[in-house]
């Protein structure tokens, strides 16, 4: 594709944002595979032409239009979107037109810089000539990930409701492959199983989720895992667990982490990775624990205005943090009836480790006040190692690498930080089979984790 030169930032103002989905073709990137699909589910359930673009086969775009110094996972977003475009005009030739597409990139508040990937890839698709009319469409931590102005008013709670279900779903069918793969008979059942059932739950949050028929989705979900767990041969002897936290994208995309999971699988783990509800729950409960230190503040001012305001953002965000509460453990429930997969981590008691030892602070915000926690309740639940793993550069991750090191080596058990870029690094496998020989002996003296 021949680049123009960037038409500068008014674009960012008018092209980033909540737009109308209706007639728009949603082009999603892919983070967790399970997570991105059934995402792309609800919004075909509510009526949303929605697709997952593939991922990872346009990289070489995404380093070409971005200088280096940008963190991993936008250039890589970055390089989908840019490949999905020079595709469709391949196929399309005349007949494609910007217009008809939306492309779809959340973003965070806060000290590090989701909230600009963006603004970022808004300048990049404005230097090709005619894609300043393929809108970014953005929902933002700030509000909660409200869908405000994307669909009907009438539907956008619903929405927003269908979409964290999605979420929970997703976490548990990968909670489900991860528990499954170590031990299955024959190599492969679990990912081919794993990939099929996808697409099967997709199809169930399609028909039903718009209906509100919650039920009959998670009754699919049963026979999904009562399957899967027909794969695990019941002779295969326990292994290690290791338990993952870290930046969201690296975790959870498989091809920018190279893999991570099916290496320490390969050296005789069993894993489990930080939740992408956990991220959700974190953004409520943040906004619900920022408006009350706000509500008793401008009470103590006497600003009653002020006071009422922050009064209506409590119960809204209460709201918001106990439905997700609700559903998490509803779905948990009625999955771990079937099989022993590991429940999530509960925010308010992630909070609660970094207060009682003074770690971190929600104040500051970030991944960092997930994963800091995170370490801490593995080593207390009895995991034999812990990973964290986060782009080159990653502001949280390094945060997280400098308080966890120290903090671990007393506990002595194994850690590992892991960063990645694009690059192929020589050492990593040796490291990690020396992580998991120490993982083995740490399992052998202490034993592992109940799930
Ligand atoms: S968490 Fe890390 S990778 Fe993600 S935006 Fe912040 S600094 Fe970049």
């Amino acid at each position: 594709m021949e680049s123009e030169k960037v038409t500068g930032f008014q674009s960012i103002a008018e092209n980033v944002g909540q737009f109308n989905l209706t007639g728009k073709t949603v082009l999603m990137p892919e983070m967790s595979r399970a997570g991105t699909h059934l995402l792309a589910a609800v919004f075909r359930g509510f009526g949303i032409k929605a697709k997952v673009m593939e991922t990872y086969k346009g990289l070489d775009l995404g380093k070409e239009y971005t200088s280096g110094k940008e963190c991993y996972p936008c250039q890589v977003t970055l390089g989908d979107i840019l490949y999905f475009i020079k595709k469709e005009k391949e196929r399309l030739k005349d007949n494609f037109n910007a217009k008809d597409y939306l492309y779809f990139m959340p973003e965070a508040e806060g000290p590090c810089r989701f909230g600009m990937y963006n603004k970022y890839q808004r300048i990049v698709l404005d230097s090709f000539p005619g894609l300043e009319k393929l809108k970014i469409g953005s929902i933002s931590s700030e509000n909660s990930y409200d869908f405000t102005g994307m669909i009907e008013q009438d539907r956008v709670k619903n929405l927003r409701k269908a979409a964290f279900l999605s979420v929970v779903v997703a976490d548990i069918i990968e909670r489900l492959l991860w528990r499954i793969r170590p031990y299955e008979k024959e190599t492969g059942t679990a990912d081919a199983f794993i990939e099929k059932s996808i697409y099967l739950i997709g199809d169930a949050f399609e028909s039903y989720v718009a209906k509100k028929e919650v039920e009959k989705i998670l009754d699919v979900l049963d026979d999904v895992i009562r399957e899967g767990k027909m794969i695990i041969d019941p002779s295969a002897p326990p292994r290690p667990m290791i338990g993952i936290v870290g930046e969201i994208y690296l975790r959870n995309h498989v091809h920018a982490n190279q893999d991570l999971i099916r290496v320490l699988e390969s050296y005789g783990a069993e894993v489990v990775n930080a939740s992408t509800a956990e991220w959700v729950n974190y953004i409520a409960y943040s906004g619900l624990r920022d408006a009350a230190i706000k509500f008793r503040l401008s009470l103590k001012q006497l600003k009653i205005g002020s006071s009422w305001e922050f009064c209506k953002k409590i119960i809204g965000f209460g709201k918001e943090f106990y439905y997700q509460q609700y559903i998490q453990k509803k779905c948990y429930r009625r999955a771990r009836a079937i099989i022993d997969i590991s429940e999530d981590h509960k925010i308010a008691h992630l909070e609660k480790i970094l207060k009682e030892k003074d770690l971190f602070s929600f104040d500051i915000g970030t991944e960092a006040c997930l994963s800091i926690p995170g370490i801490v309740s593995y080593a207390q639940d009895g995991y034999n190692g812990i990973v964290n793993v986060y782009p080159f550069g990653c502001m949280p991750g390094t945060i997280t690498s400098s308080i966890a090191k120290p903090l671990i080596s007393t506990r002595q058990i194994p850690y590992m930080d892991t960063a990645y870029d694009e690059s192929f690094q020589p050492g990593r496998e040796t490291e990690i089979r020396t992580f998991m020989y120490q993982a083995y002996q740490h399992f052998k003296r202490h034993g592992r984790k109940r799930h």
